[in-house]
Formats: C-alpha cells, structure tokens, sequence
C-alpha cells in the first residue's frame, strides 16, 4: 500500500539522491527486492513472495521495476521515475535482471535480497563486485523528508487517539485478559486510521516488568498498573506509543517511581536537540533514573528509529555517537522495571528539528487512574 498523496516528484528526488551516492561511492547498478528500500524508491512494498520483485537502479540509464505478472495491478505507477515490467511464469527474471544490469563492475544489492536470487545472478555478471545497498539508501531513509514527517505525524495522532480514549476510561480493563485488552487496542488503531496494526502489548501487574511481554490470558484487576504500548502503520508510516494507566487510586510507590519515569523522559526529549550524539540522548534519560536509585530497573535502551519500519536507524543508545540532524525521527521510551511486582515505560516518537525536539505524541503524559 503506498501514501496515495505522495507525488511522483519525491520518488525521483530520493532516487537521484541514490544516483548521486553511487557515483560517490563508484556503484554501477542497485538492485532492491523485497523489504522497506522499496517502498522508499517507489511507493511499493513487495510481498515477500518465491517471484522475484526487484528495483533495478543503474546510475546511468533509467530504472526498471520487475514484479510478477500477477502482482502488477498491485503497483501504482510513478510516471517518469520507472518503468514497470511485469515477467510471465515462462520468463527467467535472473535474465532479466543480468540484462538490465551488463557491463556493471560493482553493484550494491538490497539486505532483503533472497539468497538463491543473488547465487543465480552470480554466474551471469563474471567479475562483478557486490556491496550493500543499505551503504547507499541508509543515510538517506534515515532522514525524513518533510513527506515521510508528515505521515508519521498523523500516524502519531491516531495512536494518541487511541492513547486519549484509554485515559477516558473508555477501554475498559479491569475483569477482561490482556488479550482482549490488546485486541480491542488493535481495533481502536485500525479505526483511527492505521492500515495495519504491529503490535499491541497490554501488561498489567507484575508483567509490566517484562518489557515486551506479550498480552497474555491474565485478568486485569483493580490496582493495578497497565502497561500498553501500541502501534502500527499508517500510509506506509509507522506510530509507536506507550502510555500506562492505573486501575484505582495510585500508591505512592509507584506515583513516585513514575514521578521519576516522567522526568526522565522529559529530560530525554529535551536533550534531543539537532547536534546531540544519540547516546546522549539515552544518557539524558537514564541518569534521571539512575540518579533516583533505579539504575538497574532500567534495562533497554532508550530508542529507536521509526519510518516505514517499527525499528530502524538510529538508535538512541549508549555507545550511539551519531549526532542527530533536522529530520531524525525516534522513539524516547525510558522504563522502570522492578521484576516481579511491576512496570512502567512512557513512550513518544521525536523529530530532531532545527528550532528543538518536535514530539509527534501529545497524550497525556501522567500516570492516569482510570476506574474501568
Ligand atoms: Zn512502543
Ligand atoms: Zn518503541
Ligand atoms: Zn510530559
């Protein structure tokens, strides 16, 4: 599914983009299946399918989108960017692509990429050398364009929807699973808007302590904390939120842990500013929590990248010296787990923006008793 909204005019500017690192980099030809450089250069996300779906980029003639017959009603022409063919069952699209690619002496080939098509090229560009694409199009998908910040605004608007409707107390929680909980969020996602849901984790009680618990039969009771955290895509961009909830009136314990959570993640996104190294960023965070005495209930890194996927570059973590650039977009997701009696984590997506840290969530930020 591509952003219908999208004109053609932003794939060739990341497509030139791409044409301008491969004369840098002395690469004759890219070549990406399946996976997210696709959607990237073209608006088509692929099936991971058996056939062959490949993107092939050289840097001196114009590109070619090869997919199986059967699955080019699928494609939404870019009309000027590239030209679609479509391969029959008869057709050896390894031939095709050798075709479209003689004379390269260096091509960069796509993560993604299946194995078996890679070995069957191999026999018909003697001599070639291979790289990685993702040395190409990483640099340049891990900055967001005004387009892509755009979708994962509105995505995060969905997902704060969603997040408002928890705080409501119109989620109901106690007496229902996790599982149900967690289906109900997915429902709410879709309604919102999203295409599809990636994930939905409900963790009440003790099992917020795990970090990626998966929601589970349990029944959510009265007093208890519930961890939700949610997301999923929406015109091909991704939303990511966290935000926990209190089934009753909130013991001091853990208002004064989240106290401390809140700060932290605050500090966080503060510290999120165009120049900072990303592991300052998680150190922002972490020496809030430190600082309170819960140093090891903090056991993950502070965040990660989103775009067109739920995890991508970069990485808000320790040993990270990127320094962030306008267009960076990235989960602050700090946590305190204390193993076996609780949980809690509080999550937005941030853009590095020249004028400050940009969040793309505006939900409430507290720890909100709900009586549901
Ligand atoms: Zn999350
Ligand atoms: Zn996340
Ligand atoms: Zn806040």
């Amino acid at each position: 599914m591509s952003a219908p909204s999208t004109p053609p005019a932003v794939y060739q500017r990341r497509i030139d983009r791409v044409r301008e690192e491969m004369v840098a980099r002395d690469i004759d030809v890219v070549m990406v299946s399946v996976g997210h450089d696709l959607p990237y250069l073209t608006g088509y996300l692929a099936m991971p399918l058996e056939r062959l779906t490949m993107l092939v980029l050289p840097r001196d003639a114009d590109a070619t989108l090869l997919v199986p017959e059967l699955e080019a009603p699928r494609v939404v022409e870019q009309p000027g960017v590239f030209t679609v063919h479509p391969w029959g069952e008869l057709t050896d699209p390894i031939e095709l692509v050798a075709k479209l690619s003689a004379g390269a002496s260096r091509v960069a080939v796509g993560d993604q990429m299946w194995a078996r098509f890679l070995v069957e090229l191999l026999p018909h560009l003697p001599g070639t050398e291979y790289t990685r694409a993702v040395d190409v199009i990483g640099p340049l998908r891990v900055v967001k364009d005004a387009v892509e910040i755009d979708a994962l605004r509105a995505a995060g608007a969905a997902a704060d929807r969603v997040a408002a409707q928890l705080h409501a107390g119109e989620i109901p929680l106690v007496g229902r699973t996790e599982s149900a909980v967690s289906n109900d969020i997915s429902a709410r996602l879709v309604a919102e808007g999203h295409d599809k849901v990636n994930f939905a984790i409900v963790a009440a009680g003790a099992n917020a302590a795990s970090p990626h618990h998966h929601a589970s039969d349990r029944v959510i009771g009265a007093g208890e904390i519930v961890l939700c955290d949610f997301g999923g895509t929406m015109a091909d961009y991704c939303s990511d939120i966290t935000r926990c909830v209190f089934t009753g009136d909130v013991p001091a314990e853990i208002a004064d842990a989240y106290a401390v959570l809140h700060e932290a993640q605050a500090a966080s996104v503060a510290a999120a500013t165009v120049g900072t190294p990303c592991e300052d960023v998680d150190r922002a965070a972490r020496a809030v929590i430190a600082a309170a005495g819960h140093a090891d209930h903090f056991i993950h890194r502070t965040g990660h990248g989103i775009g067109l996927e739920e995890h991508e570059d970069p990485y808000i973590v320790e040993g990270n010296h990127t320094a962030l650039v306008a267009g960076h977009a990235f989960s602050i997701e700090p946590g305190i787990y204390v193993p076996g009696r609780w949980g809690m984590r509080l999550e937005d997506i941030v853009v590095a923006a020249d004028d400050g840290p940009d969040p793309l969530n505006h939900a409430d930020h507290a720890l909100v008793s709900v009586d549901a």
